[in-house]
């Protein structure tokens, strides 16, 4: 029996990696093809001044419409585009993409919204993305600061010396750097008192709990600290609940992200989403 069993398990083990596997190839093919067959697309998500506004600008969040899965989210392919390299056109369109909704909003009226762009390792590393960054904000006519580079800690921590010099070249050209998921990768502080950043985004993982989890309260608070020193503005991501978003008012954080306060949604919906809150909020 055990063994019959045993058996069962392995061809079952089996045949899902070879399922796995398929699938995983067919994905590759498929994200291959996706941006000359227009099925990325992008999503934006306020940052706001503490505790409710105004915009301080929007966070770009990528999105795959697949023809047969549906709308994939980032952490289902990005690591594979990564992996394969196809993250670097994905990235440059993700970056144009980007600038152009901002300047599009800039002609409407939001001067003063900026624009933030997620990169991954391997972008961030790429030889040409200076050039890339420079030659993309020329030809959408905006402003280096307005554009917000967000990179992960670990990707900052991978090679400090790398990283080091990369940040100096982008922040030499004005553009802002923001350390994403901050508090998960261990950067050492004097470290980061190096790193040329404008903003460090606290994980969402310290921001959840935090109303009950004295250990995150003094970590979130201790962030703070540390922007205040280091003269670093200070965004909570995953923002959900009003107690979390006063405790972090509270605590000095100077901006807020989250579903509390606007979940990403398309260009064409942000002005009235924007508006529609405003709208509720007045008739509290
Ligand atoms: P991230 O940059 O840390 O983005 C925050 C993630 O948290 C987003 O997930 C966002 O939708 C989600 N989020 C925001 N507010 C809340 C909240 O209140 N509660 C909860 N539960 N979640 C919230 P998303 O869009 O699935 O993106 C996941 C990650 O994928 C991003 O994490 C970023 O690392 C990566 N990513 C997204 N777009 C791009 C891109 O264009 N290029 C690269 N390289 N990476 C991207
Ligand atoms: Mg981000
Ligand atoms: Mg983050
Ligand atoms: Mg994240």
């Amino acid at each position: 029996h055990s063994k019959a069993l045993g058996r069962n398990v392995y061809c079952f083990f089996e045949m899902s990696m070879n399922s796995n596997v398929h699938e995983q190839l067919q994905l590759v093919h498929d994200l291959s093809m996706a941006l000359e067959r227009n099925e990325l697309i992008l999503q934006y998500q306020p940052k706001f001044v503490a505790p409710s506004g105004p915009v301080v600008g929007v966070e770009a969040l990528l999105r795959w419409q697949h023809p047969v899965r549906g709308l994939i989210p980032p952490d289902a392919f990005i690591p594979l585009a990564e992996k394969t390299g196809l993250i670097v056109p994905i990235g440059d369109w993700v970056l144009d993409t980007a600038c152009g909704q901002l300047k599009q909003w800039h002609d409407a009226g939001r001067e003063t919204w900026g624009m933030a762009v997620n990169l991954s390792a391997l972008q961030f590393t790429h030889e040409r993305l200076v050039h890339t960054v420079q030659e993309t904000l020329a030809r959408h006519d905006l402003a280096p600061q307005k554009l917000t580079l967000e990179i992960t800690e670990s990707t900052a921590m991978r090679n400090v010396e790398e990283s080091l010099r990369i940040l100096q070249q982008l922040n030499n050209m004005g553009v802002r750097i923001s350390i994403d998921d901050f508090g998960t990768g261990y950067s050492s502080l004097l470290y980061l008192k190096r790193l040329p950043a404008n903003e460090l985004k606290i994980d969402r993982g310290f921001v959840c709990e935090l109303a009950q989890d004295s250990e995150d309260a003094a970590i979130v608070s201790a962030i703070v600290a540390l922007g205040k020193t280091l003269d670093l503005s200070i965004v909570a991501e995953g923002v959900e609940t009003a107690a979390q978003q006063e405790f972090l008012t509270s605590l000095g954080c100077g901006s807020l992200q989250g579903f509390l306060l606007g979940r990403p949604v398309f260009a064409e919906q942000l002005i009235e989403a924007l508006a529609e809150r405003d709208a509720s909020s007045l008739m509290v």
